[in-house]
């Protein structure tokens, strides 16, 4: 069938006719409502409050008008490098955000063949990566916003690396990725920090390394170059003119707007993890998760996606959306014994964090713990250093290549955490399983078991790498609690490498862009862990070609591209 055509039949008009094809069928037994079978089913028939048409705004309640070539709707990292990308080019440009100021968070950056990695003589295999990311999304994402990532990439990184340097940052490549055999990651992560900073990363935040420092470093420099912030400015509405084009935005409080008349809207308002029904409708696993995090605290609402689809724009065409799931805190994702609230091992816990936060949720009141004694923390620093573990909340964020894991820093952050609670701690194990709410007899033989694994260098049980196998004898014994904690949500508009939000039908909103998370089609089931960082690496680079072409240039003239 014709692309084009495929499109033509909304998504919601295809599942509205299923459902009524099903009720036709079935007349005769009592067949449980949908919601009854599914209660958190994507396919869920209800009206979704973004498909009722947006409420008018008067005239009169515009109080300004602001002309601007370019209006870029957030000021995140991908709005930032999209606006400063485009004043570049000689666009005036304006963004508005409806915080009082930028919004930055975490720092692995993801870029392929960068100056850096060629400096250190980091090579990866592209094709073989990119390959590996299409295969974890099942092949369900826009390849080509892929392969275009992988060529230019490291171009961007490269154009970032060097405006960093004018505001007193350095950047390094991140050493703590999981290098074993299963869930490999790549060398492909790079971070700033403030040169000489503390590195630290406790609970989300880090206060001179990542994009805490990265991005107000962009800022400062897209506002050297002309570019006007609209801070406590939230967007409303997206205009198009007479042709469906994109002509600029209602922003502001209510009765007292301005419209911003553009001839370019790059959308870069985030993510929607904090919009309860967006999460219901396209990735309803998700709210089994624990906890949710996001600076600023909840900001990513799903602002730009609503207002896309008001003016005719499609979301993306596969569910359940990814999600960015990390185990938060306490238990990091260490590869320990992993123990449920019956006290029995249930897993091998030597996979990634994205995996044992939506496992971990399938157990007993979904509560879960890793278990280790006085000498884990040293078992993890051996195993990182000997290649044979690691990754995203398991080595440390901010670790510099080749520079070893810091195991008094790691051993702070474990006294923090045991303060705040999210690590237990006792003297044996019958206080431990008290102090956990396990069956201390259970506990104990599940104990003993893996002792018992670890002196036959074997586990017949689930499987799990005989080095990875470490003895629990020595008190203290620490429990560490596996928090699943939602971070930001991967799905987005639909849209392809000339990044204009796409309709249902796969036409182009002309001069409409999208970029950074809001962006579509580039995810799909899980987040790929293959490559740290990718989240915000398509940031950068979809929100510099996003500004150079929102400024009227040519991507493929002005940023080099690899062969890959
Ligand atoms: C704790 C944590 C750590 C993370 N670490 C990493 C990491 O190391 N590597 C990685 O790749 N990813 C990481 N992520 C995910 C990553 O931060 C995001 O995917 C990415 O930064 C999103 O950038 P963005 O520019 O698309 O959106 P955001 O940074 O969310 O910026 C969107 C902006 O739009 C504004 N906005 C929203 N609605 C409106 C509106 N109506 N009007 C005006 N403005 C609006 C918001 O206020 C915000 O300033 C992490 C996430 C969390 C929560």
């Amino acid at each position: 069938m014709d692309e084009k055509k495929k499109g033509t039949i909304s998504r919601r008009d295809f599942l509205r006719g299923s459902m009524i094809g099903a009720a036709a069928a079935i007349s005769v037994a009592a067949v449980p409502s949908v919601s009854e079978a599914y209660p958190k089913a994507p396919h869920d028939p209800r009206k979704w409050s973004w498909e009722a048409p947006a409420k008018p705004i008067s005239k009169s309640d515009i109080k300004k008008t602001v002309n601007t070539d370019v209006l870029v709707i957030g000021a995140g990292l991908s709005g930032i490098v999209a606006a400063l990308s485009a004043a570049e080019c000689g666009a005036s440009v304006q963004v508005v955000d409806k915080n009082a100021t930028w919004a930055a968070r975490g720092g692995h950056i993801t870029a392929f063949g960068s100056k850096v990695q060629k400096k250190m003589g980091i090579e990866n295999d592209h094709r073989q990566i990119i390959r590996d990311w299409i295969a974890w999304a099942q092949g369900r994402v826009e390849e080509s916003l892929l392969w275009e990532f992988g060529r230019k990439s490291g171009a961007c990184m490269d154009w970032t690396v060097d405006i960093a340097a004018k505001h007193g940052l350095e950047v390094a490549m991140w050493d703590g990725y999981y290098k074993g055999p299963d869930y490999t990651e790549y060398p492909v992560t790079h971070f700033f920090y403030k040169k000489g900073g503390n590195a630290a990363y406790v609970n989300g935040v880090a206060t001179e390394a990542g994009n805490i420092v990265l991005v107000p470093a962009l800022e400062s420099e897209a506002k050297s170059k002309g570019v006007v912030f609209n801070y406590k400015t939230p967007a409303v509405r997206i205009l198009k003119d007479a042709s469906g084009k994109a002509s600029g935005v209602i922003a502001g409080r209510a009765g007292k707007y301005t419209q911003f008349n553009a001839k370019s809207v790059i959308i870069a308002t985030g993510d929607y993890a904090s919009n309860l029904e967006m999460r219901e409708c396209f990735a309803p696993f998700t709210l089994l998760a624990d906890a949710q995090i996001y600076f600023p605290n909840k900001c990513n609402t799903g602002d730009g996606l609503v207002m896309a689809m008001q003016a005719g724009g499609a979301m993306q065409r596969h569910d359940p959306h990814a999600a960015v799931i990390h185990l938060e805190a306490g238990a990091g994702s260490y590869g320990f014994l992993h123990v449920n609230a019956l006290g029995e091992r249930f897993k091998n816990e030597d996979v990634n964090t994205q995996s044992k936060s939506c496992t971990k949720e399938l157990e007993p009141g979904g509560i879960a713990w890793t278990v280790y004694d006085k000498y884990g923390i040293d078992q993890v620093k051996q195993q990182l250093d000997a290649g044979l573990a690691g990754g995203l909340f398991y080595g440390q964020t901010f670790q510099k290549w080749g520079s070893g894991f810091d195991v008094e820093m790691e051993k702070s952050i474990q006294q923090q955490h045991i303060k705040d609670g999210k690590i237990l701690v006792a003297d044996s194990i019958e206080e431990l399983a008290r102090k956990m709410n396990v069956p201390a007899d259970k506990f104990k033989a599940t104990i003993a078991r893996y002792n018992e694994l670890y002196k036959m260098q074997d586990d017949p049980d689930y499987g799990k790498r005989k080095e990875l196998l470490t003895p629990i004898g020595t008190p203290p014994f620490y429990a560490g609690k596996l928090i699943s904690t939602i971070l930001t949500m991967c799905g987005g508009l639909r849209t392809d490498t000339s990044l204009q939000v796409l309709t249902e039908q796969g036409e182009p909103i002309k001069n409409l862009y999208v970029v950074g998370s809001a962006q579509g089609e580039f995810f799909a089931n899980d987040y790929p862990t293959i490559c740290p960082g990718i989240g915000h690496g398509r940031c950068i680079t979809f929100g510099r070609m996003a500004g150079i072409l929102a400024a009227g240039e040519d991507p493929d003239v002005l940023i080099p591209s690899i062969k890959i």
